[in-house]
């Protein structure tokens, strides 16, 4: 194998691996370090979201979505089935069969693409040059006239709660549980925390989210915040929020928990103790001396617009860099990336990045929140479709949540979009090709959607938008 690349790729994670595609897709030679191995010693390609992270976790919400929907809904249908069970075992397997194939699959995209799959560490010396250490320990050293760096992220530690024993875990250990934790505390009530809280939920944990922060879910749309609040308080979720934890101590067992609140100080015991208190960029050993790539004070890696670091020749994408911590926004920074290095255009549009939650119902939206469009002063107008109104949704036992728009008043560019609801992950991919053409909730209104279809309610809030929605009457 040559020491030499056009590209090489530090990282394999959904940021860097599509990186390295494309640039073997863009006929330049490169190479792919990544260091993950899973928890039964085996290394595999595809970083947290394929091993730990987004495909793992959205297995087990599908599996026990559908036995909480067998309890809930069937007896709706007409379905008797008084015996369902769920056998957790069955349940992991499942989902491990799944990381797998996926895992293994990117080894195939490589071998497809012509890119060089190399497996142990990688570090950033100065002068185009890269230190690779195999798992094995080899050493060698590689240049190349571009390095891209996605190191990723690591999973915050609490000082008080750190994740030393089999009771406190952190998203990854909350997904191998292999058995139902009969109390699961959560702290942090984010996108991971009420996704996790959910999965053991349905399966029967008595669960407790503690969320520092008074209001809930703040970086979404307050409306859909409130009712997204309802569901999961419905699911039995026991969500405190202003509840920030001080003290984590393992006894026996089970943890003890001690938060404080605006009534002081509280105790609750758990058999199980999820931290989901975010994320951190993950940049351990990753840059040697004198490479003139900088850390912002939070430790991410400094980057411009198009993920340039302040090193020539040297990139970064992905959860090591500013910006949202997800899989679609780093795949398309790699892809970036790769495309002007080989002097292609490339551009990531910011504003249109959508946030799924994988809950049920579905939570989703992309751009601004209705808070965000009046803190900016614009003057704007909105609609809200509710899927108790769409007889898809009614015809699935799943007329919950709703659909809203937000679009400017005077040239009715739509401003952002705000799903809960049935499939709301799917739905919100027709508002982020709107907003990505810039469309007015008039070119959605005039936009023919088939009946009856889960869709019709973004057909509908763009209508109501202008108080001219058919199905449900036009209230906001
Ligand atoms: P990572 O996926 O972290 O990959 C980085 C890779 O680089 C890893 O394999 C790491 O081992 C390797 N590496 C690091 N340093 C080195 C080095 N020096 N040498 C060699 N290799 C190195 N996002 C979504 O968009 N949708 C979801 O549904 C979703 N669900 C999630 C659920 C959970 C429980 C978690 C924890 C995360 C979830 N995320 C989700 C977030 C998503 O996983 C991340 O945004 C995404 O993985 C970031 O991709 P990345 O390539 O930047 O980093
Ligand atoms: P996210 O960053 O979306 O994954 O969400 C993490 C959540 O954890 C945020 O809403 C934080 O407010 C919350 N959080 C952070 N520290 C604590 C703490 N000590 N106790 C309770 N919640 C916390």
């Amino acid at each position: 194998m040559s020491d030499s690349f056009d590209v090489i790729v530090i990282g394999g994670g959904p940021a860097g691996y599509p990186a390295a595609i494309r640039a073997g897709q863009n006929k330049l030679t490169v190479a792919c370090i990544d260091e993950w191995k899973n928890l039964d010693g085996a290394a595999a390609f595809g970083g947290t979201c394929l091993n730990a992270g987004c495909i793992p976790s959205k297995a087990l919400l599908e599996s026990t979505e559908l036995y909480h929907r067998a309890h809930e809904e069937f007896a709706a249908h007409g379905i008797k089935a008084p015996d369902v069970t769920m056998d957790v075992a069955q349940m992991q397997k499942r989902k491990a069969g799944i990381v797998k194939t996926m895992t293994q699959g990117i080894l195939a995209l490589f071998k497809a693409a012509g890119v060089t799959p190399l497996q142990g560490h990688g570090k950033l010396l100065s002068g185009h040059r890269v230190e690779y250490t195999a798992h094995d320990g080899t050493r060698r050293e590689l240049t190349a006239k571009n390095i891209i760096l996605a190191s990723g992220s690591a999973p915050i530690e609490l000082r008080s709660a750190a994740f030393k024993s089999p009771q406190i875990v952190d998203s990854w250990g909350a997904l191998e549980f292999p058995s139902v934790p009969k109390r699961l505390g959560v702290i942090g009530a984010g996108v991971i925390g009420l996704e996790l809280g959910s999965v053991w939920r349905r399966l029967g944990s008595e669960v407790t989210v503690l969320e520092a922060l008074p209001d809930f879910l703040a970086i979404a749309d307050q409306q859909l915040a409130k009712e997204a609040l309802r569901h999961f308080k419905k699911l039995g979720l026991d969500i405190r929020l202003g509840a920030k934890v001080t003290a984590a101590n393992v006894a026996g067992d089970a943890v003890d928990v001690t938060y404080t609140d605006a009534k002081g100080e509280q105790k609750i015991t758990v058999d199980r103790l999820v931290v989901a208190i975010g994320r951190r960029p993950y940049t351990k050993d990753l840059l040697g001396p004198g490479t003139g790539v900088e850390l912002d004070e939070r430790g991410f890696i400094k980057v411009d617009h198009e993920c340039r670091t302040g090193a020539e020749g040297v990139w970064a994408v992905g959860d090591c860099v500013r910006g949202p911590m997800l899989a679609h926004k780093g795949k398309e920074e790699g892809v970036m990336v790769a495309d002007l290095i080989a002097g292609h255009y490339g551009e990531v549009n910011y504003k249109t990045v959508p946030s799924v939650m994988y809950t049920a119902p579905e939570i989703a939206w992309v751009g601004l929140t209705e808070e965000q469009v009046k803190a900016q002063g614009k003057a704007y107008k909105a609609g809200v479709f509710p899927f108790m109104a769409s007889g898809r949704a009614r015809a699935m036992e799943q007329a919950q949540g709703f659909a809203k728009i937000i679009a400017a008043k005077d040239d009715d560019e739509i401003l952002g979009v705000h799903i809960i609801g049935p499939m709301a992950g799917e739905l919100i991919a027709e508002a982020v090709l709107a907003m990505e053409y810039s469309a007015s909730s008039e070119d959605l209104q005039r936009t023919i959607h088939a009946h009856p279809t889960l869709s019709e309610a973004l057909h509908e809030a763009a209508l109501a938008v202008d108080k001219r929605a058919i199905d449900s009457i036009n209230r906001y």
